[in-house]
């Protein structure tokens, strides 16, 4: 797996390696949500209500250091949205001089004024999408952020970033699938789903849907079923498998959160996702240093797994799942456009 180019991709590919085999701990993948603060109110997020301390700009760069020279190889930047924060574009610029491969998640409302300035340190863009304009909009309360979101992919793609969408299925949204696999064909992004959570950062607090077994089934056949008709889906074969077995995905306790990939909040805990983010008293990078409060993580403990697209890809790349393997090598490149049928 590609890691961030040259001798330093190859160099973390075989310390990653040699991790796995001797099963210690490496902070290989690190996702920093830099601020829960967010412009919208989106039906399904309470992100925003966790709003609070936040790391400064040079904590942040001294978290990139310590891990890059830990052995991290990946490193998203995510919210709330990331882009309230005026220094994410440096600290994407940062993450980038030092070989990282690095992504965004943002919700687009703000990205345009800054997406040619990131265009050279960005690998990839996951963009959030509720489904066609009508629920879009609705679901984010935000007249007007469907089309920006549909420009910035389309911007982005022509400036040579992977692109990709992430759909946060629910009631909403279940029957609408179909038509963001159209729209990807279309605009040429790779297309990620996950259920709705009742809470963001409370993976035992349940989902959105009423009734999650058959919301999972539904998402999972028309996912495959636009995989079959050559759009361009997002999630593994593996990871469609997980979610067809939902609500119940397996256990926390067997995920690779953690071990080989992890989060770093807003106030510098660290934390194995942000779904079991208060299941315990974690470490403080601000207040440990971050490799030594990844190496100080506790162990989950047992829970009811989740479907958290990201996670879920990373957990089957570390559990060397190939169709996750091949999957995640895919998505370096932009999707192609291949119209509607
Ligand atoms: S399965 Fe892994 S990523 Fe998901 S909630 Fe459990 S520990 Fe977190």
């Amino acid at each position: 797996m590609s890691t961030g180019g040259g001798g330093g991709g190859l160099r973390n590919t075989a310390r990653l390696g040699w991790a796995l085999v001797t099963r210690q701990r490496l902070p290989y993948s690190i996702n920093f949500i830099v601020t829960n603060r967010c412009n919208f109110r989106c039906v399904y997020c309470d992100a925003p209500d966790h709003a609070g301390d936040e790391l400064t700009t040079a904590d942040f760069r001294r978290a990139l250091d310590e891990l890059t020279a830990a052995g991290m190889a990946r490193a998203s930047f995510s919210g709330g949205e990331a882009l309230l924060r005026d220094d994410t574009p440096e600290l994407i610029e940062h993450a980038k001089a030092l070989g990282l491969f690095v992504s965004l998640n943002s919700n687009a409302f703000t990205l345009e004024p800054v997406i040619q300035r990131l265009a050279p340190s960005l690998d990839l863009v996951m963009l959030s999408l509720d489904g066609p304009e009508d629920v879009h909009d609705k679901v984010r309360r935000q007249p007007g952020s469907y089309a920006r979101v549909v420009a910035m992919l389309a911007r982005a793609r022509a400036l040579g970033i992977s692109t990709t969408a992430i759909t946060v299925i629910g009631p909403w949204n279940v029957e609408r699938i179909p038509e963001v696999l159209t729209l990807a064909s279309e605009l040429g992004f790779w297309a990620y789903f996950q259920p709705a959570y009742r809470s963001c950062f409370d993976v035992d607090g349940g989902f959105a849907a009423s009734e999650p077994a058959d919301t999972f089934r539904r998402m999972a056949d028309a996912i495959e079923e636009g995989r079959a008709r050559g759009r361009p889906v997002g999630v593994s074969p593996a990871f469609v498998r997980r979610l067809r077995a939902g609500p119940e995905f397996g256990d926390c306790a067997d995920c690779t959160a953690g071990h080989y990939f992890a989060t770093v909040m807003p106030d510098g805990t660290i934390v194995p996702c942000h779904l079991t983010s208060g299941r315990a008293t974690y470490p403080n990078g601000r207040e440990l240093g971050f490799a030594r409060a990844f190496a100080a993580l506790p162990a989950v403990g047992p829970g009811p797994g989740c479907a958290i697209s990201p996670y879920q890809e990373s957990d089957l790349i570390f559990q060397l799942d190939p169709s996750a393997i091949v999957a995640a090598l895919r998505h370096m490149r932009p999707a192609p456009v291949t119209g509607r049928p």
